[in-house]
């Protein structure tokens, strides 16, 4: 057999989610992963008291690294999931998992029924695949709508983005306003690589979705979501019919 030539199959084999776990990496890892820790303990401090601080955990594996920051030392931060109502099995089996492992019941949000019936009985089941006004449609009305009840009343709210994700988060802070939404907005991995975040998974032996080890470095609705070859953009996965630079669903963009 040519040693040149690697084989590479879902699980174990994936370089992405198993890095070696080197001297120097471990200590990356734990120095951003202290970091991080003081960003949620000073936000608690300054928007926590009311119940006014909320992390959006999307159950990507930044958002597992960040619900092991939070529910591992039980800090008092709440934390909300959407179901657009097409998320992949594998990520209903990983809501399962983190309910057992922390003790915890995660709080989800639904999309308004009337509204995707609406849109369904006008575009048709996958209309998101026809345009893109189609595609920021049906995420306005599964993820945007439910976004909005779930922000309304907070004044700030956590999310896993990392710089390194895609074009459109390359100038990424640690805090910004979010002015779309009214409200402070904390990334607190913003300067972690893909790298560090599988490291710290490792490491602390987090629940992740499975399909991360079949080459989704990315994971949304199913639809809308699909493998990447090695090498490719972490992004790349997600609605890869379209333009890169239009590929966010409207939870992460800036008011302009
Ligand atoms: S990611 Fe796809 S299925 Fe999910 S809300 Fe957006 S367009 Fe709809």
């Amino acid at each position: 057999m040519n040693a040149s030539i690697s084989i590479l199959r879902p699980g174990s084999n994936n370089p992405a989610t198993h890095p070696e776990l080197t001297d120097t990496l471990r200590a990356s890892v734990a120095a951003k992963a202290s970091a991080a820790l003081t960003v949620l303990r000073a936000a608690l401090e300054e928007f926590g008291s009311a119940g006014e601080l909320t992390f959006a955990n999307s159950c990507g594996a930044e958002d597992m690294v960040l619900t092991d920051l939070i529910l591992s030392p039980a800090l008092p931060i709440e934390i909300f999931s959407l179901d657009t109502g097409r998320l992949p099995a594998e990520t209903y089996s990983l809501m399962g998992k983190v309910e057992q492992r922390y003790d915890a019941k995660l709080k989800v949000f639904f999309p308004d029924a009337t509204a995707v019936e609406t849109l369904v009985r006008s575009h048709g089941i996958n209309a998101f695949y026809d345009s893109v006004e189609l595609r920021k449609a049906c995420c306005g009305v599964r993820k945007m709508e439910p976004l909005r009840r779930a922000l309304a009343g907070k004044k700030a709210w956590v999310t896993g983005l990392r710089a390194a994700q895609s074009v459109t988060r390359s100038a990424l802070p640690l805090r910004e306003m979010d002015l779309a939404n009214g409200l402070a907005k904390l990334n607190p991995l913003s300067d972690w690589s893909e790298t560090e975040v599988w490291a710290y998974i490792r490491i602390n032996e987090v629940p992740y979705n499975a399909l991360h080890d079949q080459f989704y470095p990315s994971i949304g609705c199913a639809p809308c979501t699909r493998a990447v070859a090695l090498g490719e953009d972490v992004r790349a996965g997600r609605w890869w019919w379209e333009d890169p630079a239009s590929k966010e669903c409207g939870l992460h963009v800036k008011a302009s």
